[in-house]
């Protein structure tokens, strides 16, 4: 008759892979190395075998969850890079606009005349339009909005007050 290898009740009749011990492998200092775990298929009682399935059970849902929890994390964060890709696209109207101030439009970083002045675009030049969306401003009692632009590849915000669109 055999005896649990793990309570050592005897009719272990059952077979599970448990923990047989380790070895310690080398000492350097206060630290070992080649240390390791083994793992062996051992006779087991009744008891002790249900206790380990039920164990095996909660550490096979627990990965479960880490691995499709991983999986959904990379799978999101994709999308998401996908969707800022998308949207740092220009996308041309097709319009275009001709600067009709005679000393000519400043080009902003911003839709807003706080804006950093990246160049300014002549009198009669034509822009390229990219938005018309932008904020509404008034200057000098005249209320209109912002346009992204592009000027000979420069890519700006100019105040659509002196626009004509074509
Ligand atoms: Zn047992």
């Amino acid at each position: 008759m055999v005896s649990c290898y793990r309570c050592g009740a005897p009719n272990a009749n059952y077979r599970r892979t448990i923990y047989t011990g380790f070895s310690t492998g080398g000492w350097w200092g206060k630290r070992s190395y080649g240390s390791r775990t083994y793992y062996g298929l051992r006779p087991v009682c009744r008891d002790c075998a249900k206790s380990i399935d039920r164990w095996n059970i909660i550490k096979l849902i627990f990965w479960v969850v880490v691995i499709v929890s991983a999986i959904f994390y990379f799978l999101n964060r994709r999308s998401n890079s996908s969707k800022v890709d998308s949207s740092s696209q220009y996308h041309y109207s097709g319009e275009t606009a001709r600067i009709t101030s005679a000393t000519g439009l400043r080009l902003r970083d911003q839709p807003s005349s706080s804006g950093t002045v990246l160049l300014t675009v002549p009198y009669d030049e034509t822009v390229g339009i990219i938005d018309k969306n932008g904020n509404i401003e008034t200057i000098s009692g005249r209320e209109a909005n912002w346009y992204k632009v592009d000027y000979k590849g420069t890519t700006g915000w100019l105040w659509s007050g002196y626009l004509e669109t074509k």
